[in-house]
């Protein structure tokens, strides 16, 4: 059977891999599947949003679905609206944080929960095998439902707000002129903190810098952190649901180090937990972690999997929160899943707790230095590539969770995975020194090349 589902959803070049027919038939295969239930759509800011959401009406519709539509959100905000306004699912059109020629078809479950990975083979194998369920009853839309209101309201909900209010913080915010232009300026005014926007004007075009808020685009967003004298920045991808944040000194502080400021913090708000994030994630993690008595339950990297991971253990009676390294925070009491506008209020209040800077809780965390680069390759070349390399390192530790992770000594190793969502080998490097962090990065990227050309 074919797979049309990555990492996350189904995302394509619109035109191309995600052509209208396509996004029709899927919607009926998901319509079969969500069949006598009542779902949400909603999407992004992209500017084919609005065609692909109208398509997935059609479908819906011809496939017999109850459905309210709750238009352009953070995608987080449609995963709360799925729970707060007590639906079955849901469908966010959304490509994340790909370029702005992509979208894509991101599905949610009861609570707003990512759907699984086995449930999306159900709606695989109803596509493949093209066991649509076409109703007699045509249905339409019922209705427009807010999901940004309650979303904001749930995550004041979740926070000190009266003790982040006294301390008047002052915050830069670059949206990318994604769907956090929608909600991060009334997040912070009930906060009573000073924002400074940037990119916070919806476009679907991202005429600013690309959706994915990679080191690289943050320069300049840096410069403006230092220059308006702010406590820190934050720059959301373009669905909102990953923040990454820079401190009061103008330094990135990636999403494994937030993460783990943001861990620290909820382990004293929450007690002990379990933390679960991807074997991408540095192992500072698991030191600050350990550090607080805690454990880390290292899993496949993808967010799907980590709200999974996380829901087996509430399940079970524990407590758990997620991060990833890209900067997705779950912060399970909210939702458990990544939340780019609940992560900011948290490092609101994790700064007004600690009464510390960003910069201070920064350099209180252990010195890792963590690298990674991305190879194009062609989807059947991955596998082969990673097998070959873990046979060159066949005299040391490897983890093979998810690609390969291989440990050169206790302090540094480099994992070599696919990804899920684009055509490329994703290489990660982890040193305590960065000369020789960026020293096994390059070596590791040039093995790879060399092995794809072979
Ligand atoms: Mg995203």
């Amino acid at each position: 059977m074919g797979k049309i589902f990555g990492t996350n959803g189904f995302r394509g070049v619109f035109g191309q891999e995600l052509n209208l027919d396509i996004v029709y038939n899927l919607t009926l295969s998901v319509g079969t599947f969500f069949s006598g239930k009542e779902i949400l759509v909603g999407c992004d800011t992209r500017n084919t949003s609005e065609i692909v959401s109208k398509v997935v009406f059609s479908a819906l519709s011809d496939a017999g679905v109850s459905f309210y539509y709750s238009s352009i959100a953070p995608t987080p905000a449609h995963q709360y609206a799925v729970k707060f306004y007590g639906l079955d699912g849901g469908i966010v059109v959304t490509a994340s944080h790909n370029p702005p020629e992509y979208n894509g078809i991101k599905l949610l479950g009861k609570n707003g929960d990512e759907l699984p990975h086995s449930l999306e083979d159900i709606i695989e194998e109803i596509h493949f095998s093209k066991r649509f369920k076409l109703s007699e009853l045509k249905t339409r839309c019922k209705g427009t439902l807010n999901a940004i209101e309650p979303y904001i309201n749930a995550i004041l909900h979740q926070v000190d707000a009266s003790e982040i209010s006294k301390r008047k913080y002052k915050v830069a915010v670059d949206a990318a002129c994604g769907t956090a232009s929608l909600c991060a300026t009334k997040l912070l005014s009930e906060l009573n903190v000073t924002g400074f926007y940037v990119n916070c004007q919806p476009d679907g075009y991202f005429p600013s810098r690309q959706p994915e808020p990679l080191r690289e685009n943050l320069i300049e967003f840096s410069k403006f952190t230092e220059k308006v004298k702010a406590d820190f920045s934050v720059a959301f991808d373009g669905d909102a649901d990953r923040s990454i944040f820079i401190d009061n000194k103008g330094r990135v502080v990636w999403g494994d180090k937030s993460g783990a400021i943001l861990s620290k913090h909820s382990i004293k708000k929450l007690g002990k937990c379990y933390v679960v994030t991807g074997v991408s994630a540095s192992l500072l993690v698991e030191r600050v972690v350990k550090d607080l008595g805690c454990e880390v339950i290292w899993t496949k990297v993808g967010s799907v999997i980590i709200t999974e991971k996380i829901n087996e253990l509430v399940s079970k009676g524990y407590k758990a929160i997620g991060l990833e390294e890209n900067g997705g925070f779950f912060y399970t009491p909210h939702q458990p899943t990544r939340d780019g506008c609940m992560s900011l209020a948290l490092m609101l209040e994790a700064l007004a707790y600690e009464n510390k800077s960003l910069a201070e809780l920064h350099d209180e965390l252990p010195k890792l230095y963590m690298l990674k680069s991305k190879v194009e390759a062609k989807n059947v070349e991955r596998e082969d590539v990673i097998k070959r390399l873990s046979e060159i390192y066949s005299g040391f530790r490897q983890d093979k969770i998810d690609g390969v992770r291989i440990w050169l000594n206790e302090n540094e190793w480099f994992l070599v995975r696919p990804s899920g969502t684009e055509p490329i080998i994703r290489i990660f490097a982890e040193s305590n020194s960065e000369e020789r962090a960026k020293e096994i990065l390059n070596k590791v990227i040039e093995e790879v090349k060399k092995l794809l050309a072979k």
